[in-house]
This record gives structure tokens, sequence and C-alpha cells, in this order.
């Protein structure tokens, strides 16, 4: 993923005439911490927060724990967030955290444990307007309350502004948890505005039922009554009904606990996740972890839109193809996909999490319909500023993202 990120970026610097000692500038991080927790049972873990510039204001980015987390994956992560608040245009710079752990294996105090002696670690080098970390990948608001209450106990800030992601009795804001798919939701209907909605009903299937994708999809169920989600995926199996699926019925059951591959309601079947990927339908939203789509599986779409909620889902060589190489099955060019790009499309959790960051400082709490105007009113801005900027350049959407946050950041 690193490679692929440096390699796009460099690419683009290169159309865009950016002068290469700039780029070269931009793809190394400002500061990188790399360091081990190890707990009192003695089981250890490694860990590290990347914070690649602050250009553009204090260093801003999730962390995760994932039992894949290793250190070029933050570092490509903590690129990817200096591009995402530079491309959307707030005042806010890029970094990313993780610890190499598999959560579900660990014991709430162990949890506790590590979340804690995370910010022990760093208490240094985050703060207010320093670093200002979130939730990312099975990092929930518990984890990060953990986390701002042991800066605060160390640093005895007040502000509540160290960490965003909080929950509400801590200074988190209205609307937070939603806020990544809502503002994927805001993305895509602007950008199916800008093209003319192509048909009346869309159907669409997402892969990756988590906390990003149910949301998007509760949320388009309500807002957007023209979209039919078809398809939902989980880690282990999707759940498929072609007449349509009910978006918040199967976000009570995963938040129950349970996994799709013991989903079963009438009209319902299961299918793989390959099979979803598949699907023909007029959207595929990418929801789940990066790579989801890679050279060998890219063919196999269907999709004329794809909607990266994820961070990186779609890998260079995927990209390549289904952007330009696309062939139909008798060998005749088909339509390339449109492809909604990550650091616009999932940006929403970033924007509320800056609007947070916003409150703690002045001592507020906005009620949810003012944080979802604010959230909607930097979404629309950013993607018609991609859009007009694509169409002008003829640039991809992606392209066009990065071109506009590759000047932020390099001039
Ligand atoms: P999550 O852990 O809540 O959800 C991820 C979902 O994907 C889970 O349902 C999991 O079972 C599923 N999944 C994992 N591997 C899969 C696979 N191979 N096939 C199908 N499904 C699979 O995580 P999340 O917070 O929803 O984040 C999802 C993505 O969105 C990540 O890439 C994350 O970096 C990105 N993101 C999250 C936020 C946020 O606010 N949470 C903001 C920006 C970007």
């Amino acid at each position: 993923m690193l490679e692929a990120t440096h390699s796009f970026i460099k690419q683009i610097g290169k159309k865009l005439n950016l002068s290469e000692q700039g780029i070269d500038r931009l793809l190394k991080p400002d500061a990188e911490h790399n360091f081990d927790i190890e707990l009192k049972s003695g089981q250890k873990f490694k860990a590290y927060r990347v914070q690649h510039s602050n250009k553009l204001g204090p260093y801003k980015g999730g962390i995760r724990f994932h039992q894949n987390v290793n250190l070029d994956e933050i570092r490509a992560l903590a690129i990817l967030m200096s591009l995402k608040t530079a491309a959307v245009g707030l005042p806010l710079g890029g970094a990313k955290g993780g610890v190499a752990v598999n959560p579900k294996e660990l014991s709430r105090a162990e949890l506790e444990e590590i979340s804690r002696q995370y910010v022990r670690h760093l208490v240094k080098f985050i703060g207010p307007d320093k670093d200002i970390p979130a939730p990312d990948v099975n990092t929930d608001q518990q984890i990060i309350d953990w986390m701002a209450d042991e800066y605060e106990r160390l640093t005895k800030d007040k502000s509540h502004a160290s960490f965003t992601g909080k929950s509400l009795h801590l200074g988190g804001s209205e609307g937070r948890e939603a806020a990544t798919g809502r503002g994927g939701v805001i993305a895509s209907a602007r950008l199916f505005q800008h093209l003319g909605k192509p048909k009346q009903k869309l159907t669409y299937a997402v892969q990756g039922y988590g906390n990003v994708g149910s949301f998007f999809a509760t949320i388009a169920q309500k807002e957007q009554p023209d979209w039919q989600m078809v398809a939902a995926s989980d880690s282990r199996a999707a759940v498929y009904d072609p007449s349509g699926l009910d978006a918040k019925e199967l976000a009570d059951y995963k938040n129950s606990g349970k996994s799709f591959s013991d989903f079963r309601a009438n009209g319902t079947r299961l299918i793989s996740n390959e099979a979803l990927i598949s699907l023909d339908t007029d959207v595929l939203v990418l929801a789940a972890l990066e790579d989801a789509l890679t050279e060998s599986n890219a063919p196999k779409v269907k999709a004329k839109y794809i909607v990266e909620l994820a961070n990186g889902p779609i890998n260079e060589a995927a990209y390549q193809y289904l952007t330009h190489l696309r062939q139909g099955s008798v060998g005749q060019a088909s339509q390339p996909v449109t492809i909604l790009p990550d650091i616009i499309a999932n940006a929403g959790g970033v924007i509320v999490s800056y609007l947070e960051w916003l409150q703690n400082k002045a001592g507020e709490h906005w009620p949810e319909t003012k944080v979802n105007a604010e959230l909607k009113k930097y979404m629309v801005k950013a993607v018609d500023h991609v859009y007009k900027s694509a169409t002008s350049q003829n640039l991809s959407l992606k392209e066009a993202a990065l071109a506009i946050a590759l000047k932020r950041l390099t001039t």
C-alpha cells in the first residue's frame, strides 16, 4: 500500500509539473514513533504513530488495533490523512497510529492497559495543538475515552481537545459516530448530481458492513430512497437480496455481535465476498479494508461506480485496470468505472473530528443538526471542487483530489 501511495503521488506530481524535490519531501514523514507495548501478563505488541505533515495544522489521524498493523501500512495511512485534510480544506495535518494486536483475543482490562500505555509512550508528542488522534478500525469510543483520560491525567489538560471520537459526556460531538458514512452518502449524492443522475433507481452493494458501511446504508435508506442496497458483507459472508435489503435490520443484526454467515431471512441468500464484488449493481461501496480490489479480482467488477469508503481499498493495478483498461467480455472496451476516491468519500469522519475539536476548544456542544449541516457544507464544497478540477483538467476524480491536496501541501 505504501508503494502504491508513493507511486500514485509521484505520477500526479509529474502530471502537474510539481517540483520533484517538493514531492520527495512530501513522501517523508516528519516523525515516526515505533515502540513496544508490554502488558502485565508479559504479552508484547508493536505500536506506531507516524506524524506525516503538520504544514496545514496539527497532526490528525486515527489509531487502529489490528493484527496486521505494520509500519509501512501506518506510513501510507498517515500520508493519506495529510492528503485528505488538504483535499477537503481543513486546517489540519496528517498522522496515523496503530497497535499490532487482535483486540478480539484480549480482555477489556487488557485493552484498557494497551490504550493507556499507548498514550504514556506518546504523551510528549501529542496534544490539542500538536497531534489529535481519533478512532479507526477496532478502536471505539471506549478506547478513545481511556486514551483521553490518560492524557488528561498525565498533563492536567482539561480542554478535552486532545482526542476526537470521545463519548458525549467526555466532550465528544453529536454525529461523530455516523459521520464517515453520512459524509459518504452526501459525497456520492453530490457526485451523481454532477454526473446527471444515471437512472431513477440505483442499486448498490456494500463490502464491509461495520461502522462506516452500516451508517452509509442506514443514512442512505432514510435520505436517498431511490438507492437500493442489494448486498452487504462482513469478513465471513455477504447477504444478498436482489429485491433490496433493510439497512437498519442488518445494522441491528451486526450490532448484536453476530456474523452474516448465520443470517437467515426470507428472500435473502448468502454469497461469498468475491461474489459480492462481481454483482451487477450500479454502485460498489468498499467499506472494509485496504487492497480489497487487486489485479486478480478487479476484472470481475461490473459496477459502474465505486465509492471508496475504506482507506486505499483499490490497489494501483486494479485502479489502472478499472479506470483505463476494462474490457468487455467480447474484447470491446466497456465504460471505465467512475471511482469516488477515499480522500474525499470517507472524509466525513475527519471533518466531524475537526468540528469536535473546535467545540472542545470553544467549550461548546453543538446540536446534531448543526454538526450535520457543517459536515454537508464541507463535503459538498470538496466534491464540487474535485469534480470541477477533474473536468477542467481532464483528470480522474482521484487524480483531481490528489492534485488539489498536493498543491496545498507543496506550495
Ligand atoms: P469496522 O471494523 O467497524 O468495519 C469493517 C467491516 O469490514 C467489518 O464488518 C468487517 O467484518 C468487514 N470486513 C473485514 N474484512 C473484510 C473482507 N475481506 N470482506 C468483507 N468485509 C470485511 O471498521 P470501520 O470503522 O467501519 O472502517 C472501515 C474502513 O473505513 C477502514 O478502511 C477505515 O480505515 C476506513 N475509515 C474509517 C473511518 C471511521 O470514522 N471509522 C473514517 C475514515 C475511513
